[in-house]
């Protein structure tokens, strides 16, 4: 596992760190600089960037062997593929794709999915297998020859996606089906507690392994039963099992963000993997 911090600054309204980070060698050019640092370079800047206000991402490199270790991994995507509908600026598919009885539009938790997404049209896939939505962080839509391939054989089902009206199927886009909700380990983790419901939040921005299950699922498939997110955006994300990573890898399905959880066995070092 390899962390690095990626930082975007515009050098003319923020010399000092752009002379700092010339003088130690990166490239400053364009209107917004973009730098990547190691994670002991970072840590070397980080009180004069913070003093600055150069703000950053952590973002988690892991090993093939990582990937293949974990016995339970959290699954994303790349590709964030327009918007739910409908849209109409009102986030009209709030109301139109979940039961809204537990909802907090303060901190964005306890929605519960009781209809099929909504798309505005056929998704352009490309070479890609895997997708999300804007607005929709723990939802992961795929091509249904992924599903065929990779999940399906492991148990796990799909519902449709409708199109804008919700009249007609999709024919190029289903959506993963996981219904078990499972606790995971927040020692450490600096929860928030919203002031409108008093429901607890886990931060999105935690680099290293995801934290791991205190309680196996029994389905291939499964969600964290905590709620994640900043601001009013919360979900609980997508979980799947060893043989569905082994399946996304060995089929080489472009697009797929895979973070392994905590526990783990011993793996070995080889070169960072962009799945
Ligand atoms: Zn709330």
């Amino acid at each position: 596992m390899k962390i690095t911090h990626r930082i975007a600054f515009s050098p003319s309204a923020k010399p000092e760190p752009a002379a700092l980070l010339a003088a130690r060698g990166h490239a400053i050019a364009g209107p917004i600089a973009v730098v990547v640092l190691s994670a002991d370079e970072y840590a070397d800047l980080e009180p004069k960037l913070t003093r600055w206000r150069v703000g950053h991402l952590a973002q988690t490199h892991f090993t093939p062997a990582e990937h293949r270790d974990a016995h339970w991994s959290v699954l994303a995507a790349r590709w964030d593929h327009g918007y739910p509908e409908p849209d109409d600026g009102d986030f009209g598919y709030l109301a139109a794709t979940y039961d809204l009885s537990a909802y907090c539009s303060t901190c964005g938790v306890g929605a519960r999915q009781n209809a099929p997404f909504r798309m505005t049209r056929e998704p352009k896939w490309g070479k890609r297998g895997v997708l999300q939505l804007h607005w929709v962080v723990d939802e992961v839509f795929v091509t249904p020859d992924v599903h065929a391939a990779c999940f399906e054989p492991h148990g796990v089902a799909c519902r449709p996606v409708l199109d804008r009206r919700g009249r007609a199927e999709l024919s190029s886009v289903v959506q993963l089906v996981a219904e078990e909700r499972r606790p995971i380990r927040l020692d450490g983790i600096a929860t928030e507690t919203c002031g409108a419901c008093g429901r607890e939040k886990v931060p999105p921005d935690l680099s290293g392994f995801f934290p791991g299950f205190t309680e196996e699922p029994s389905a291939p498939i499964a969600r964290t039963a905590s709620w994640i997110g900043s601001v009013a955006s919360a979900g609980q994300p997508v979980i799947v099992s060893a043989p569905i990573v082994k399946a996304l890898l060995d089929s080489k399905v472009r697009g797929a963000v895979l973070t392994p959880m905590g526990a783990r066995r011993e793996g070995g070092r080889a070169s960072p993997e962009d799945v």
